[in-house]
């Protein structure tokens, strides 16, 4: 905008060089990145496979009894289709709407179109830690890890001025206390059982923190439900207004490794319906509108290559380091499901989220470059 407004087409048109470094000012002020985002939300669901993204259900999975415990004409109705396109609609109706007519989609590998985890290990804490610290320690070897000794992109927003205490996190694991490291990087963490609205929370906040600890558990007390998440970091969007949100959804995994198709799928539908709640929600408010970034991904992929394998995931299990991500808002041009053969890496989400807002993280450890991709023309 700064050199928009001093282009010699456009200095002409100004009454005088005041007006226009005023304008400049205000136009700045308001907009500090390049791409016009001032706000930034990332979502992830946990081991949700690139094979179901981009292709829908499949149909080796749920034809087969092991993993369709309920009634087999009915994953069918929900979610069958003769065509790729037709079932990944009806999967992800959000996804391949919204996100692919204004947004990008990368990871479909039928094209080419590559994105991996670079650490060896393939499950949760390691791709978490990927993810928001733009690095790869291969120590980070176990899901029962203890405080992550790296800085991550959230911590590094939260020190900067303009952002502290406007980053915060909710998230069905427990383990994200240790991964963000929410005693050391100072962002909320809200987790497994965790209360949500503080010392004092409001009827809605106690409501909710009621209803987690007396509602069914997937993973006894270490996770709770993905609905109790996405309630809690609703309100808390409404009503705080952080500038950095991140939700991190859990049942996919669950119901992947109970072997349950037919509840991992919906699972998934379900976190789609949540994309655009969030989405519709930051669309009608003033200070999100046409001002958000929403990116989507996963932690790891899981199995394919043998069908049995698709409920596993870890070094051992080919394929389980392919995985998916979707981009959306101001400045990202639409691209949609992006075809052309790339490569790219979890590791570099820490710095496109900074870059998004128009900050360049750096810490004490080295950061992998940002996925300029997204804001390629
Ligand atoms: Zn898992």
């Amino acid at each position: 905008m700064f050199v928009l407004c001093l282009s010699p087409l456009n200095l002409p048109k100004m009454k005088n060089l005041f007006t226009c470094l005023l304008l400049c000012s205000i136009l700045f002020s308001k907009s500090q990145s390049a791409t016009g985002i001032e706000n930034v939300i990332v979502i992830t669901t946990d081991g949700f496979r690139w094979h179901e993204v981009f292709k829908g259900m499949d149909s080796a999975i749920a034809n087969n009894p092991a993993f369709n415990q309920r009634d087999s004409a009915k994953i069918y109705k929900s979610y069958w289709a003769h065509t790729a396109d037709e079932r990944r609609k009806k999967l992800l109706p959000f996804l391949w709407s919204t996100m692919a007519s204004d947004g990008q989609i990368y990871g479909n590998r039928l094209y080419d179109n590559k994105v991996d985890n670079s650490n060896p290990y393939w499950f949760s804490y390691p791709g978490y830690s990927e993810i928001f610290c733009g690095y790869v320690d291969t120590a980070i070897n176990t899901n029962g890890y203890t405080f992550n000794p790296h800085t991550n992109v959230l911590e590094y927003i939260n020190q900067q001025p303009k952002y502290k205490g406007k980053v915060a996190a909710f998230c069905a694991w427990d383990a994200f206390d240790k991964i963000l490291n929410e005693p050391r990087s100072g962002v909320l963490v809200v987790s497994g059982s965790d209360s949500c609205g503080g010392k004092n929370p409001d009827a809605q906040e106690k409501l909710l923190n009621e209803m987690k600890l007396d509602a069914f558990s997937t993973d006894g007390s270490e996770e709770r439900l993905d609905v109790f998440t996405q309630y809690e970091a609703m309100d808390y969007l409404k009503k705080q207004k952080p500038r950095v949100l991140y939700i991190s959804y859990g049942e996919t995994d669950e119901w992947a490794h109970a072997g349950h198709y037919h509840d991992y799928l919906d699972a998934a539908h379900h976190v789609d319906k949540w994309l655009k709640d969030i989405w519709n929600f930051v669309q009608s408010d003033p200070q999100y509108k046409n001002k958000t970034a929403l990116l989507v991904t996963v932690d790891h992929g899981r199995g394919d290559v043998v069908k049995e394998k698709w409920t596993s995931h870890n070094a051992k299990i080919a394929d389980a380091h392919e995985i998916w991500f979707a981009v959306i808002g101001p400045g990202i041009p639409n691209k949609g499901e992006v075809k052309t053969a790339m490569q790219l890496y979890q590791k570099q989400y820490a710095q496109t989220i900074a870059q998004l807002l128009g900050l360049n993280f750096t810490c004490e450890h080295p950061v992998a470059e940002g996925l300029k991709s997204i804001i390629a023309k």
